[in-house]
Parts: C-alpha cells; sequence; structure tokens
C-alpha cells in the first residue's frame, strides 16, 4: 500500500524563533502509521532544519533546484547542496516558478533529472490554468506536463519522483479542487505512468495540493488516487497541518 505524504510547502515564509515554534508542535505531535510528514523551507532555513529535524521523523527539503550542477549561477541552489544540508526532497515546476520565472516543461523535467542525480526526491508539480480547466484543456495540459517528465527521466526516473496535482486555480485561492476533479486527474496521471509501468504506476505517490487545509483534508485524502498533500498556507499552522496528517491516516 502506498504512504501518503503530507508535504508542507512554507513558500517565501518563515523566521527562525516561528519556525522553531512550528517544528516543535509538529515533534510533539503522534507519529501516525503510513503517513510521512515533510517542510519545505526557504533555502537560508535549511540548516535550521537539518539542527532541529535530524533523527526525528520529519523529512525536510527545498522549494526548487538547479538543473545545473555548480558554476556561474547566480541565485540558485544546487542538488548538492541541499543534500549537503540533509534535504530528502526538492519541489519541481510549482506553478509560482513556472509563472514568475518563465519554467518549461522541459526544464522542469531537467531539475528532476538532476536532484535523482543527487538522490533527491523531485516533488514535481503540475497542474492547468483556470482558463485551461475552462476551455476543456485539463487532461491535455497535464498530460503534456508528464509527458516532458516521463521522457527525460525514463521509467527508472519515473520510479523515484512524487508528483502533485496542483490546479493553478486552487492555489492559495481557498478554492480547491472538487474531490472528483481530483480524482479524475489523478487517476488520469497514475493511468498515463502505468501505461509505461503498471508497477510504476500502481507505486507512484500522487500528491494534491491547492487550498487544502483541515475542512477539505478528509473529502480530499480518502480518494483512491490521491496518496497526500502539498500544503502551502495551512502548512504555516501546526494544528491544521497536522489535523491534514490525521485524515490522512484515517483514509488508510
Ligand atoms: C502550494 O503552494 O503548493 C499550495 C498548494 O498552496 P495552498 O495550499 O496555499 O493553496
Amino acid at each position: 500500500m502506498r504512504h501518503k505524504l503530507i508535504a508542507g510547502n512554507w513558500k517565501m515564509h518563515g523566521a527562525c524563533a516561528d519556525n522553531a515554534a512550528l517544528v516543535e508542535a509538529l515533534l510533539a505531535a503522534e507519529r501516525l502509521s503510513g503517513v510521512d510528514y515533510a517542510v519545505l523551507v526557504p533555502a537560508p532555513y535549511l540548516a535550521q532544519m537539518q539542527t532541529l529535524l535530524t533523527g526525528s521523523s520529519v523529512a525536510w527539503g527545498g522549494q526548487d533546484v538547479s538543473e545545473e550542477t555548480k558554476g556561474a549561477f547566480t541565485g540558485e541552489v544546487a542538488a548538492s547542496m541541499l543534500r549537503e544540508f540533509g534535504c530528502r526532497y526538492t519541489i519541481v515546476g510549482h506553478s509560482e516558478r513556472r509563472q514568475r520565472h518563465g519554467e518549461s516543461d522541459s526544464l522542469v523535467a531537467a531539475k528532476a533529472r538532476t536532484a535523482l542525480a543527487y538522490q533527491l526526491t523531485p516533488i514535481v508539480c503540475l497542474g492547468e490554468s483556470l482558463a485551461q480547466r475552462e476551455s476543456g484543456e485539463t487532461a491535455m495540459v497535464v498530460r503534456q506536463q508528464l509527458a516532458a517528465v516521463i521522457e527525460t527521466l525514463g521509467l527508472e526516473g519515473l520510479a523515484r519522483i512524487v508528483l502533485a496535482y496542483e490546479p493553478i486555480w486552487a492555489i492559495g485561492t481557498g478554492r480547491s479542487a472538487t474531490p472528483e476533479q481530483a480524482q479524475e486527474v489523478h487517476a488520469l496521471l497514475r493511468h498515463q505512468v502505468a501505461a509505461e509501468s503498471q508497477m510504476v504506476g500502481d507505486n507512484l505517490q500522487i500528491l494534491y495540493g491547492g487550498s487544502v487545509k483541515a475542512a477539505n483534508a478528509v473529502e480530499l485524502m480518502t480518494l483512491p488516487d490521491v496518496d497526500g498533500a502539498l500544503v502551502g498556507g495551512a502548512s504555516l499552522v501546526a494544528q491544521e497541518f497536522l489535523a491534514i496528517g490525521r485524515a490522512a491516516a484515517g483514509a488508510r
């Protein structure tokens, strides 16, 4: 059975004292069988996470990684650096980066490839815009985004990633996908991978992201093809984040 992963994307939020209080609350909570937690933090706080979380069951990671391994790339963070600070995960292809920094499907796939080369698990985000959903293009858009990942990583790489379906119109808007909308896209993505390898498709963790909070976690986390959540705003409130984890545990 696939484990659930509840991953908190802190985005550009945090301060040392607030981070410490948040992490302390996460560490004080009961561990739930079959549910893993991770926090994906701004790069300057990776050392703090390494100090606070080493030896705990909460993993940590970055929010982006360079497709390059080292060199004259001002402002970028290398996969080897994430590894040096104990990261297990890194997000790639978050829609805020695709939109603000013009990241293409092929660049996102290249970032995932570099992450894997450094034993990081990329959480590869994809999802459609509101205009694309309203014009009936959702399936085409997400298939195309996933196809770039499949082409670049091959089956061996695909078996080592986490996928996150994040409809752009649901991110930070308070408007989550309905359970039907989420399940439909998750099933479609799993089928696309299963067409390459049934085993890889069956084992692939596919997270849902987009305004997940305690109040809607049960209906989303109980869906058959939803294997956890990528949580933005609600991951900054320990009780909300933990409640999402409890919803996922109940779903098993
Ligand atoms: C996200 O940033 O990945 C996200 C899903 O944000 P929110 O939960 O705030 O919608």
